[in-house]
């Protein structure tokens, strides 16, 4: 039994008077039969020796039922536990563990021995021989040979194993060898004494009973990585754990769970200070066996989905967790997106609507602006068309006279068709630049040569116009630069400037007719000038310039020039207007990018 002292020294005198008890009980006949499996990992005949006197105990102090003991090796009291032909349980805490966690076990009572806490009771020394001065400490043992009880052994093997690893030493795969020797733990002792193996196990203890024993010499022998743990009495390698339990399995009837919990607990400590107690906890042996991953938790060894979900599920939970937020987040932050999608593509349309509403309206003022300017123009439209008109009279005229006075020759009506020919061209002409003005259309964007439209620009202000001023055409730009544009559109800006430039200067005197158009390259930019020398700005009025409606003539719409200004700036440029730095009037000057195109 993995046990301090030794329970072979039970007081004698205890013991028989138990043993009479038991033989001349007359109850116990009659009583239900109560089966106690106990590991009897030292054999039959120990066991049995070890555990009669509780056997008699019971029997005393519960007559009512029959007490037996039954003793097995590991197999079989895991057979006897799952066969359920076993009522009460007393083995290691190691195989309790193992047991309660397949059959659910439950521990009532902890063995106690006196003057050692129920809790820390066992433990496992190694052993090497004294001579050995480079064994020191367990983390030595790396490279050497090891003797142990068995794979499975609690204090003969378990208990130092989990201490090496500690350590830093693996004893499955850090040791040169190990060697499972089996009970009794002499074998392990001689072993190292004969130098077969370099260091051994055994229970905390059976050292210290060989020297009694004179089996064995304290001076032959030293303890690795020694610890004493007050007030334990024995040299130690390891931690303490807690000492064997009594255990109920799941069928034991509650009502003899309790007599026999409160049997023990009453029973008097025998000679040697054995006892039972109020269980212990067996959480340090749990952790002992989970870290070397043996017992029932030797599934953590195993590489399966299954023993990889029983290790990790913690992790797999938080992960699954995990998941299922991000899933959750994902259809929510989609569920958004459509919403946003769908809410932008509204707005976009409206948008979209609302600039094609513009688009229209602005198209439409555009036309009624050229009409207003063609308006103000027609007065004089008259007068353009009747030159024209006059000559070919004129001409018709002389040809008839001529005809009859007889002196008509083929030479004067050939001269006179050419004439009437060509002022009737004249006249199409400028029906047609009208017509081709004031025509309604959308906006293009072309390459368009700004020097050329400002002279188009002049052609049409001077032919309609009674006396035209001067207009002079300045052209610095270079050759390669063009400007996209809608061509009509910048007419129009052009024919607005024009205008208001010879209305600036209209009940001026001569010297201040003359208007200068100047083109020119400025960095990225093409900038048009349309300098007056007309009647200029006050700054009150240049602040509202191009404010819609604002105007100083008395049949002015004062729409020009905000929609030269729109116009200008959906192309991308800009328009402004200041006091004509060389003298009276006015500067009005647009800008537009500047486009270096094959010429
Ligand atoms: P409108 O010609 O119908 O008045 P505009 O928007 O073209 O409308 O012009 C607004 C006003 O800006 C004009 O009434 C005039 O007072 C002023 N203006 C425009 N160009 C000139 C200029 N070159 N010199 C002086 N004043 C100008």
């Amino acid at each position: 039994m993995d046990n301090v002292g030794d329970k072979k020294t039970l007081r004698p005198s205890w013991l028989i008077g138990l043993i009479f008890l038991f033989c001349f009980n007359p109850s116990q006949a009659l009583g239900k039969e109560v089966a106690i499996g106990v590991f009897a990992y030292q054999g039959e005949h120990a066991s049995t020796s070890d555990w009669t006197p509780l056997i008699s105990y019971l029997n005393q102090a519960l007559p009512e039922h029959r007490f037996r003991l039954e003793n097995h090796d590991a197999a079989s009291l895991h057979q006897a536990i799952a066969g359920e032909r076993i009522d009460l349980v007393i083995t290691n805490p190691g195989y309790y563990i193992a047991m309660e966690a397949a059959f659910g076990l439950s521990r009532i009572a902890t063995l106690e021995s006196s003057g050692v806490s129920a809790a820390k009771a066992l433990g496992s020394a190694v052993l090497v021989r004294s001579d050995r001065t480079d064994l020191q400490e367990l983390s030595d043992l790396a490279g050497q040979r090891l003797a142990a009880v068995a794979p499975d052994a609690f204090g003969g093997y378990l208990l130092a194993a989990q201490e090496m690893l500690r350590n830093g030493v693996d004893p499955e795969t850090d040791l040169k060898e190990i060697r499972f020797l089996g009970l009794p733990m002499d074998q392990i002792v001689e072993a190292v004494q004969q130098g077969r193996v370099d260091a051994g196990i055994v229970r905390a203890c059976v050292p210290e009973q060989m020297v009694r024993e004179k089996r064995l010499s304290s001076a032959d022998f030293r303890v690795l990585s020694l610890r004493q743990e007050d007030p334990f009495p024995c040299a130690l390698s390891t931690p303490l754990y807690p000492n064997w339990p009594l255990a109920v399995t799941r069928q034991t009837d509650p009502v003899l769970a309790k007599q026999v919990a409160h049997a023990l607990l009453s029973m008097p400590q025998t000679a040697d200070g054995m006892g039972w107690t109020v269980p212990a906890d067996y959480q340090p042996v749990h952790d002992l066996y989970r870290a070397l991953r043996v017992g029932p938790y030797a599934y953590l060894r195993e590489i399966t989905p299954e023993g990889l979900a029983r290790r990790f599920w913690p992790w797999l939970l938080g992960a699954l967790l995990a998941l299922v937020a991000w899933i959750i987040h994902t259809v929510r932050v989609e569920h958004l997106v459509l919403r946003r999608t769908a809410q932008l593509r509204d707005s976009l349309s409206a948008r979209e609507q609302a600039e094609t509403r513009m688009r229209d309206s602005q198209e439409q003022m555009e036309h009624l602006s050229r009409l207003s300017v063609l308006g103000e123009l027609s007065g004089n439209l008259a007068h353009e068309l009747n030159q024209p008109l006059t000559t070919i009279g004129t001409y018709a005229r002389t040809v008839l006279r001529r005809q009859d006075s007889g002196r008509l020759t083929s030479e004067a009506i050939s001269e006179a068709c050419t004439q009437i020919v060509n002022e009737a061209e004249r006249a199409g002409g400028i029906v047609q630049r009208i017509r081709h003005f004031a025509r309604k259309r959308s906006a293009v964007r072309e390459p368009v040569d700004l020097v050329l439209l400002a002279q188009e620009a002049r052609h049409l202000v001077v032919g309609m116009l009674a006396h035209p001023p001067e207009i002079h055409i300045d052209n610095q730009l270079p050759a390669s630069c063009r400007v996209l544009a809608d061509g009509p559109q910048i007419q129009q800006v052009l024919l607005n400037l024009l205008k208001n430039a010879v209305d600036a200067g209209r009940n001026l005197g001569p010297d201040r007719q003359g208007i200068r158009v100047m083109v020119e390259a400025v960095d990225n930019w093409v900038q048009l000038h349309v300098v007056d020398q007309g009647c200029g700005l006050e700054p009150p009025q240049l602040a509202h310039l191009f404010e819609p409606f604002f105007t100083t003539k008395p049949d002015g719409l004062g729409l020009g020039l905000p929609i030269c200004k729109t116009i200008i700036e959906a192309h991308g440029g800009r328009l402004w207007a200041q006091p004509n730095a060389a003298g009276p009037g006015m500067c009005f000057s647009f800008s537009l990018p500047c486009h270096d195109l094959p010429t």
